[in-house]
């Protein structure tokens, strides 16, 4: 599982900053999906081979009498207690504070890892300007500056040190077990526990005891219709003996490390509440995380005709980006509806693992040139020639040819939906790359 870093620290010593430059290599990946809404506040971030999820924690204020300090100070210390090692995030000009000190002091506490950067640190001498950090109590201050990119790697790899994490072996790259690692996801009352413990009271499912033991992750194997799966300890859900409960606290980071654990997430939604805020950024992490997807609106029983048609619209209007997915209708408590939710389950994995060979891609890619050419832009005319296989899990499509940086959004979408109907792409994202040859 990924491990989590919490930035730390007063507001403005660059917390925001620091974050950007760790987790803006994935932007790239999500930017052409319109509406997307995302919590900027979580991100995955990568150095090297090793992969982790930041958290800006925002400001700190830890003995913030009431009001909004108070419910920040709250978040940060969910963030805090969930982090594997913290970032304790200084400003190298400002020089110390009391504010601090406070920070300094919990943290000292808390006794876990802490890594103390002291930020806007360019053009400055590492030695005397410093120095005065040290009396925090949290051992080495590193000087950074997240605004010019300096010292972010070395501050990364003595944050990530303590954790000893394993150097990724290509040889043991996952293989497809045939296992399908599912994860359900969704805010607190959406029926998360509802519907597993109905899938799990089915005869027809049979549930293994052998509780997996990866860090705090619960997974629950079991079998159904010949189709072996893992159900995969979600946020807010814990494993009672042989039942899962919904636990109080919603848990981002459980999610977030539930969504990448999985082959395919199930996005629970209300049909009583529509589409949320939350729902969409949770939506927004399985499309960042390339996870395939399956969209269930849960209580369809609790709502009449024309509440049904306002949320169908809330998909639409609020989910726009993951209309790759299949949605279905369901009533967890009254059983309705769930059979097909397995098949397009089954159908996302099967698509995000899909091989599609260089002579069909490219002759998929001709017929549809042949239907419709790209648009001449200016002296320009786009000239696609042949396409292969550029990833899988989820797919990636690499299109070669000349002048392709004129191929239009829209004539991207009109390739992506011929690909995906060819191929039977439900379920899972598919990314388009141009390579123009010169
Ligand atoms: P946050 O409130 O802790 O999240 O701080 P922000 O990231 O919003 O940064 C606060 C201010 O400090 C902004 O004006 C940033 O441009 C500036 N800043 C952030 N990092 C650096 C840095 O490395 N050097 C300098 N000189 N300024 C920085
Ligand atoms: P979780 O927090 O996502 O695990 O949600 P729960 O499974 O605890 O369900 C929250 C509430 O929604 C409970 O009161 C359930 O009885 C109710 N609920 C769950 N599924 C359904 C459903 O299909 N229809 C209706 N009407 N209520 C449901």
């Amino acid at each position: 599982m990924k491990p989590v870093l919490a930035l730390v620290g007063r507001p403005n010593v660059g917390k925001s900053t620091l974050f950007n430059r760790l987790t803006r290599s994935r932007d790239a990946i999500v930017a052409d999906f319109a509406g997307l809404t995302r919590d900027r506040h979580y991100g995955n971030g990568r150095q090297g081979p090793h992969e982790f999820i930041a958290i800006d924690t925002g400001g700190f204020e830890p003995d913030a009498a009431s009001g909004i300090y108070k419910e920040m100070a709250k978040q940060t210390r969910q963030a805090v207690a969930e982090a594997d090692v913290v970032i304790f995030v200084v400003d190298a000009r400002a020089g110390l504070s009391a504010q601090d000190h406070d920070i300094a002091k919990y943290l000292r506490r808390l006794g876990k890892p802490t890594v103390l950067a002291a930020n806007k640190a360019e053009g400055m001498q590492a030695g005397a300007q410093l120095s005065e950090f040290y009396e925090l109590g949290l051992g080495e201050v590193y000087p950074i500056s997240a605004s010019h990119g300096q010292g972010i790697r070395d501050l990364v790899e003595l944050a990530l040190e303590p954790l000893h994490l394993p150097e990724p072996d290509d040889s043991a790259a996952e293989v497809d077990s045939g296992v399908i690692k599912l994860a359900v996801a969704g805010r607190p009352n959406v029926g998360k526990s509802t519907l597993i413990n109905t899938w799990l009271g089915e005869e027809r499912l049979v549930a293994f005891d052998l509780p997996g033991t990866t860090r705090d992750a619960i997974t629950v194997p079991f079998e159904r219709n010949g189709q072996r799966f893992e159900l995969i300890d979600t946020a807010g859900l814990r494993r009672k003996g042989k039942v899962f409960e919904a636990i109080e606290k919603f848990s981002v980071v459980k999610t977030l490390q539930a969504i990448e654990t999985a082959n395919v997430v199930l996005l629970l939604l209300d049909a009583t509440q529509g589409v949320t805020d939350q729902d969409a950024h949770i939506a927004g992490y399985i499309l960042e995380s390339g996870r395939a997807v399956v969209l269930a609106v849960n209580k369809w029983d609790a709502i009449d005709n024309y509440q049904r048609e306002l949320v169908q619209r809330s998909i639409e209007t609020r989910l726009p980006f993951l209309k790759f997915a299949a949605m279905h209708v369901i009533s967890a408590q009254k059983r309705q509806g769930l059979g097909p939710v397995w098949l397009s389950i089954i159908q996302a994995h099967k698509a995000a693992n899909c091989k599609m060979s260089t002579p069909v891609l490219t002759r998929v890619l001709l017929e549809a040139v042949q239907f419709q050419s790209p648009k001449r832009a200016g002296m320009f005319r786009p000239k696609l020639r042949y396409a292969h296989q550029g990833g899988m899990n989820p797919p990636v499509i690499v299109i070669h040819g000349n002048s392709l940086e004129h191929v239009t959004d829209a004539y991207k979408r009109f390739l992506e939906g011929r690909f995906r109907k060819e191929f039977n792409l439900t379920g899972t994202p598919l990314r388009i790359e141009m390579k123009t040859s010169h």
